[in-house]
């Protein structure tokens, strides 16, 4: 009798744990959209080896947008 117990005493955790799982991925997906347009990072493409970056962390020399200094050493080479 004790192990039938235990034994659907785990299936409601598991049950509990699945479901809780599930609301905490909805509410983190949710969290994203809301996030998402709250934090426009804009995306720049280094002119040397095409890579995306952020426009706050790229380097940029003579108009052009670079992922690092030394692209764009290279790129104005
Ligand atoms: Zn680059």
């Amino acid at each position: 009798m004790l192990k039938v117990i235990l034994l659907i005493l785990a299936i409601l955790l598991v049950y509990w744990l699945f479901w809780g799982q599930r609301k905490k991925n909805a509410a983190d997906g949710s969290a994203d959209k809301k996030s998402a347009p709250a934090n426009p990072e804009k995306m720049v493409i280094c002119a040397h080896c095409q890579l995306h970056v952020p426009e706050s962390e790229c380097v940029i020399a003579e108009g052009r947008h670079y992922c690092s200094d030394e692209h764009a050493r290279l790129g104005q080479s």
